[in-house]
């Protein structure tokens, strides 16, 4: 029984199941973390951690080789892991991705609304295609996912941890990226009206804002407009300013895992910046 609490408190006969087969009394044995863009980067570093930590990770991305290799890495070492291929810009898609999980797995306690993509160059040069496909995966998706995995976590009745992926651009202007912090600014909002909405069930909302980080994603950024020398002088300069501020992705990890500890609304990463009433603040320790 002491273990059962130590778990959340209550007994909710999935969890306690999978805690005794994993056997182990970790923060987060027993539960179960869906983490979208785990195949690289901020995922990949949260599916580590939350999985050293106890926590059966489904692992989804849009490139399955790189979930699954995240997956190995994990079960490799003793951890429990699945890897699913999922466009998070496809709603029905996800939908579906959501039932499945609750069906094989069981409720998600904890979901990371992670995957990404950047686009730089001036939003005017930028095709429509080009700045739909942001919107329906950087804002669109984190939307699916939270409300999929959201109305699962009120019917169980045993709340719930949802965080997603916002960043510094979105409450800091930055030139070249106009679009991109547009979805990040609805990503917070959007994270900090739903955390309102679902705290009487017991499931909290975290939007993390990173600064910079250095992960695969200048690499993966398209480029609005550009010529192709034009587009490789702006990804020199981004890479030099992300290798320059180096902030690694396991300590972006470290911080979404203590915005659900701590069930904190908003947690900074990397910037102090001020936004009309409101102060952002390094978190302290990352
Ligand atoms: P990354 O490029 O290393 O990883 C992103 C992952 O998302 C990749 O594995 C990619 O395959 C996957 N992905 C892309 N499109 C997808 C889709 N449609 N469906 C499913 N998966 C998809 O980038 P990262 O830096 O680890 O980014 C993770 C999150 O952090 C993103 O939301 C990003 O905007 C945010 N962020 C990053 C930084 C930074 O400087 N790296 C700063 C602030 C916020």
């Amino acid at each position: 029984a002491q273990f059962i609490e130590s778990i959340r408190g209550a007994d909710s006969s999935p969890i306690i199941d999978r805690a005794r087969q994993h056997g182990a009394r970790q923060p987060h044995s027993g539960k179960l973390a869906v983490i979208t863009g785990a195949g690289s980067g901020i995922g990949r570093e949260t599916a580590y951690l939350l999985s050293e930590q106890g926590a059966e990770v489904i692992l989804a991305d849009i490139n399955l080789d790189a979930a699954e290799e995240t997956a190995r890495t994990i079960t490799s070492g003793g951890g429990f892991a699945h890897a699913y291929r999922l466009d998070v810009a496809d709603t029905d898609g996800f939908n579906a991705f959501a039932e499945e999980v609750t069906k094989k797995h069981g409720v998600a306690d904890i979901v990371i609304n992670n995957a990404g993509i950047g686009l730089a160059g001036h939003v005017l040069d930028a095709t429509d295609e080009q700045i739909r496909r942001l919107v329906d995966i950087n804002l669109m998706g984190v939307m699916t996912g939270s409300r999929a995995f959201g109305r699962k976590m009120v019917e169980r009745g045993l709340g719930g941890q949802i965080v997603n992926l916002a960043s510094a651009a979105a409450f800091t202007p930055q030139q070249g990226l106009g679009g991109y912090s547009a979805t990040k600014a609805g990503v917070l909002m959007f994270s900090e009206s739903l955390r309102a909405e679902l705290a009487e069930h017991r499931i909290g909302v975290s939007a993390i804002c990173p600064g910079i980080v250095d992960t695969n994603i200048v690499a993966a950024t398209e480029f609005a407009g550009a010529s192709a020398d034009g587009q490789k002088q702006l990804q020199d300069k981004m890479s030099g300013m992300y290798h320059k501020r180096n902030f690694t992705p396991d300590r972006v990890a470290a911080a979404i895992v203590g915005a659900i500890d701590s069930n904190a609304p908003v947690v900074p990463v990397t910037v102090e910046a001020k936004v009309g009433y409101r102060v952002y603040r390094f978190a302290p320790g990352l």
